[in-house]
């Protein structure tokens, strides 16, 4: 069978299903083909999973950890952790339903099926015709379409020589469906995903070691805030191995899993009953059907402009598939700039200085614009207010005060070029930082919006006036 379509979007992850979304309010006809299930990695195995997980960590260790503190006496705390995983799945299925409303809403057709780029056939003189492998066994269908969204994601990735079985040796996919928590994790990777991890398994009682190459964990991030995370999880028991050249070959499994590692020349190893490889994430670009069009692939990536159009002007590429930034709300917003892209609008291209970076942690951290260091190398001189949460009011009353806000601005123009945030929920605070960056505010005008007391958010508006020496509270 084949249909005719203003637009179809090959993978219905984040990206994808808001794309179609869009798509579906500006009128164009459109279907999206999905091989698994609507919303993709940020639903099934990404963001949302891995947070209700890290919220049961944190009732966890605030009961255990803290209860008595706010006078709460609680007797013996034990975690059944199949409730973990049970509350967990009931917030996805929730969301997943939400998804599929949405699309029968926008009349939007779902092919739930493995989708394949076709070159110019008798479909179509251009390429980007999909077949559709239908999963309920149906002959293919053919969809031919005026263009074409690629948003097929990405898969973890692992080291050469490591290979996955996602039981003992797992990435975030084999982690987050566990049915029991190990003793004890090696966490391979210190980015956003290994923190997470490390955070959380930590609040459930797992022993945790992070091995990473580099020098500092996060290390797109702030240094100072790198730093007091890696000192936050340690005073918590995590043991961080830094600067570590890791043996791959080494890998050896019995009832736990023993690698090697060197560190200043010195070779050592490590044995834990599991272990996690967090070392990024790959396009899903294999057996699409790129060698079928004009698309360029470069470090393994979907190369497009800055309009999200490839080599071959109808077909769009967003999302994960892209690279750069590899989050849902990157996706999300890149999906809808494509759609109205091509529809006819003209928008200002996606500025990816002001995208708000979180890491759902205990405590958290937030950041948007440049750290200090880039500022620095980009030959700003900087000047800077730090702000920290033991001198706000609610956070002492949330009984959380370790962290701090920390705004780089430019000493010649005052335009703030960077906020840097560690603590609890500053995932939440961060917008406000963002809209002022959006707005080009400068910290006069950010200390001038009256926040409200007692808020988390006051740290902001004081980090501002701690710029110009004036914080009042420190
Ligand atoms: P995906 O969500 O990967 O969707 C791609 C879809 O395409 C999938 O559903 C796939 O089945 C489908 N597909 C692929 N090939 C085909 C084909 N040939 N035919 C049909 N369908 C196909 N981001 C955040 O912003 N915040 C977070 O807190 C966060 N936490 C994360 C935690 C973890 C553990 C992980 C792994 C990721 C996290 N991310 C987070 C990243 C986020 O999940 C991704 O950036 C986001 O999902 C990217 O969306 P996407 O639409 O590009 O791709």
């Amino acid at each position: 069978m084949s249909k005719e379509y203003d637009l179809v979007i090959l993978g219905g992850g984040t990206g994808g299903y808001v794309a179609a979304i869009r798509a579906a309010q500006l009128g164009l006809t459109t279907a999206i083909v999905e091989k698994s299930k609507l919303g993709g990695t940020c639903l099934h195995s990404g963001c949302i999973p891995s947070k209700a997980m890290l919220k049961s960590a944190e009732v966890f260790r605030v009961t255990q950890q803290q209860a008595d503190e706010f006078g709460v006496k609680t007797g013996e705390v034990s975690l059944d952790f199949s409730q973990v995983q049970k509350r967990k799945h009931k917030i996805v299925n929730q969301l997943h339903a939400g998804i599929e409303g949405l699309m029968k809403k926008g009349k939007i057709d779902v092919y739930h099926g493995t989708g394949r780029i076709l070159g110019a056939s008798i479909f179509s003189p251009m390429p980007g015709t999909i077949s559709v492998e239908m999963d309920n066994g149906d002959e293919n269908e053919i969809l031919i379409l005026k263009n074409l969204i690629i948003a097929t994601g990405s898969k973890p990735r692992t080291l050469p020589g490591l290979v996955i079985d996602e039981i003992d040796v797992m990435t975030s996919d084999g982690a987050l469906v566990m049915n029991a928590l190990p003793s004890s994790m090696t966490i391979i990777g210190a980015g956003v995903i290994g923190i997470e991890w490390a955070s959380m398994l930590n609040d459930f009682g797992v022993k945790v070691t992070v091995l990473d190459r580099l020098d500092q964990p996060l290390p797109t991030e702030d240094r100072d805030v790198a730093i007091s995370m890696q000192k936050a999880l340690e005073k918590r028991g995590v043991t961080f191995i830094l600067g570590a050249e890791i043996h791959t070959e080494s890998l050896q499994k019995t009832d736990s899993v023993t690698i090697s590692y060197t560190v200043d020349g010195v070779e050592q190893s490590i044995t834990s009953e599991k272990l996690l490889v967090s070392v990024g994430r790959s396009a899903v670009i294999d057996d699409i059907g790129l060698a079928n069009t004009e698309i360029q692939v470069e470090n393994g990536f979907i190369q497009t402009n800055q309009t999200y159009q490839t080599k071959d002007d109808h077909i769009y590429a967003i999302g994960d598939v892209i690279g750069g930034l590899q989050l849902a709300h990157v996706a999300e917003h890149e999906g809808i700039y494509a759609v109205e892209h091509i529809a006819g609008m003209k928008r200002e291209p996606i500025d990816y200085n002001l995208v708000p970076r979180c890491v759902y942690s205990f405590p958290e951290t937030a950041a948007v614009g440049l750290t200090e260091q880039q500022a620095v190398d980009k030959g700003y001189e900087v000047k800077i207010g730090k702000f920290p949460f033991q001198a706000n009011g609610k956070a002492l009353v949330n009984g959380h005060t370790d962290g701090f806000v920390k705004i780089i601005t430019d000493q010649q123009t005052d335009d703030i070029l960077g906020v840097h945030m560690m603590g609890a929920h500053v995932t939440d605070l961060i917008s406000e930082a963002g809209l002022a960056m959006v707005l080009n505010a400068i910290p006069w005008e950010v200390s001038s919006m009256i926040h409200p007391h007692p808020t988390l958010s006051e740290a902001f508006g004081e980090a501002a006036l701690a710029v110009e020496g004036l914080a009042i509270h420190v």
